[in-house]
């Protein structure tokens, strides 16, 4: 589903260019659940958003589903993007003034669904992420748990393969933490690739394989040994 292979990103700065990823290769198979981990800087963001087609590399090429997307222009990233990937945020990037069920519909405006259509799928995904009784808030009434649950719903929304969620759990407590992740597992389940950044060991248990980046190269990639003891939840 996606495969990458000898992807530079590369940022200017100043007169200077500063070399961020340094060739990376990775294929993730459809399905899989990854964390993604590595010291501040070393280039997990500028990954992620070049995955979820928010970026293009340098140099390098990037294949997802099939498509070279590496060498796409902007209005066809948004379209892939649109329709292929859902991104969560550490931040969750909420509409202030808009209700929980208007910033979970918000994908669907883009992506052409009439306003019945975007309420009735918004509704559902909804309950599904658990606040069905807080269609209505606005995300200040809402608490940060929840804020999250309606960014993975925002995700859902277009019923993309891939969720990417760049440290989804940044910003919340360690109660809130188990239970969002308790809602990447279902994700997962449902059949979803789900790739996510994180600081936290506890959190890269939930996935069945850790990539840790080091300094813009892949440092190491293996498979989750731990993962048994979040199956039982
Ligand atoms: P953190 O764990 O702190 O989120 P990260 O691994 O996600 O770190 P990145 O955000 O990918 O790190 O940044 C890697 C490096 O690239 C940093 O040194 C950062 O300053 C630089 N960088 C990222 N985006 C840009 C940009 N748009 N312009 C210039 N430099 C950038
Ligand atoms: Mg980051």
């Amino acid at each position: 589903i996606i495969e990458i292979k000898d992807i530079k990103r590369d940022f200017p700065l100043g007169d200077e260019v500063i070399h961020v990823l340094k060739g990376i290769d990775l294929k993730i198979n459809k399905g899989e659940y990854v964390a993604l981990m590595g010291p501040s800087g070393s280039g997990k963001s500028t990954l992620m958003n070049l995955l979820g087609c928010l970026d293009t590399p340098t140099s390098g090429t990037y294949v997802l589903n099939g498509k070279l997307v590496s060498k796409m222009h902007d209005d066809e990233l948004a379209e892939i993007r649109n329709k292929e990937i859902g991104f969560v945020f550490q931040t969750f990037n909420l509409m202030p003034r808009t209700t929980a069920l208007d910033n979970v519909a918000l994908p669907m405006v883009y992506a052409g669904f009439s306003k019945s259509e975007r309420n009735e799928r918004a509704t559902e995904v909804l309950t599904q992420v658990g606040l069905a009784d807080r269609m209505d808030h606005k995300p200040n009434q809402l608490s940060g748990g929840q804020r999250q649950r309606v960014a993975v719903g925002r995700a859902l929304v277009n019923k993309p393969a891939i969720i990417l969620a760049d440290e989804p759990t940044g910003n919340l407590d360690s109660k809130t933490s188990v239970e969002i992740m308790g809602l990447f597992n279902e994700i997962h389940a449902n059949g979803n690739t789900v790739i996510l950044v994180t600081h936290e060991e506890d959190i890269a248990a939930y996935a069945h394989r850790v990539i840790r980046l080091r300094d813009g190269v892949i440092e190491s990639d293996t498979m989750n040994t731990n993962i048994n003891i979040h199956e039982k939840n």
